[in-house]
């Protein structure tokens, strides 16, 4: 649920509604995100997703002051996400730190991976472990403005050299070198980051075990999002989706008609198989690629059969 964008902000009195809607219909968690800090009635929201039952996740970008994370911890957030821009993003850094000072266990950090900053993978899983993070996401580059990449993914050796890295951490713990302070953080690579997902499981689909409805965009799949005009959309990057503007919005008030009844879903639920971009890929049958990109997109993994 996305609070506020920098024009438009969620009435609160949408946001409880929603929040109210899916508690009574067992949606267990939602994730709290864009200009959260701005948001005076946080608060609110924090409190009555409590009395539902449903546990709420705040995206943070950026740093967070000291008094305001206190404030969302004692108004009841179950977790926060800290964007990370990369190891040496001393905003995000103190955000950490803040919330391990208060003893704040629940937080996982969240790093966008792409071309130009790949070989930063190892600095940032050093960071995020010592500074105590539960979960390190690794995403994958998203759609900018207009569904344009706003970064390239990885080439293949840059894939490579990461999922070697990946491995090696799941597997000792101490991969090449990293010192962790703390030996528990998960390393993930996100459902949105589909192509090393599929690349880290091997060109043969018999062997590779990524699968399922997680192994790629979920979008529509297995959440949806809210933006802060109110209105429903698989997912917020494909909230100006130009290609689609009859599909990519669904003015619907109502979080079970939208789930149950929206076309745009339905017609995302049942586009994965048939890619026309994948076709040949080795990987197809173990990949889905982000849905909200241009379908000109080139994708550099592509390896034929
Ligand atoms: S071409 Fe398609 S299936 Fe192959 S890696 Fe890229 S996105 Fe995945
Ligand atoms: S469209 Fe899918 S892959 Fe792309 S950002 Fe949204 S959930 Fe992630």
């Amino acid at each position: 649920m996305e609070l506020a964008d920098g024009q438009k902000i969620l009435p609160v009195g949408k946001a409880l509604a929603l929040i109210r809607e899916c508690g009574k219909n067992r949606v267990r968690r939602v994730r709290l995100t864009g200009d959260v800090a701005g948001y005076k009635d946080l608060p609110i929201l924090l409190h009555e997703s409590k009395k539902q039952g449903v546990a709420t996740e705040i995206v943070i970008a950026g740093q967070a002051q000291k008094t305001w994370l206190a404030d969302m911890f004692a108004a009841g957030a179950d977790a926060f996400l800290v964007d990370m821009e990369g190891a040496a993003d001393g905003a995000t850094r103190t955000t950490l730190q803040l919330l391990r000072n208060m003893r704040f266990s629940n937080v996982r950090a969240r790093w966008h991976m792409h071309r130009g900053n790949t070989e930063e993978l190892k600095a940032v899983v050093e960071t995020a472990a010592g500074l105590g993070v539960k979960e390190l996401l690794i995403t994958g580059a998203k759609p900018h403005a207009g569904n344009k990449m706003k970064a390239q993914l990885p080439d293949w050796s840059q894939m490579e050299a990461a999922a070697a890295l990946i491995r090696e951490y799941d597997g000792s713990n101490a991969a090449q070198g990293i010192l962790l302070q703390d030996k528990k953080m998960r390393l993930t690579v996100e459902s949105c980051f589909s192509q090393l997902r599929a690349f880290m499981g091997g060109t043969d689909a018999r062997y590779n075990d990524n699968q399922g409805i997680g192994r790629g965009c979920e979008a529509g799949r297995s959440f949806f999002a809210v933006a802060a005009d109110g209105s429903f959309t698989p997912c917020l990057y494909m909230e100006e989706n130009a290609e689609t503007p009859s599909t990519g919005y669904c003015n619907t008030e109502n979080v079970v008609a939208f789930w149950e009844k929206s076309p745009v879903l339905r017609t995302l639920r049942c586009s994965g198989e048939r890619i026309r971009e994948c076709a040949d890929c080795c990987f197809q049958r173990r990949c889905l690629h982000c849905q909200a990109w241009e379908k000109d997109t080139i994708c550099p993994m592509y390896h034929a059969l």
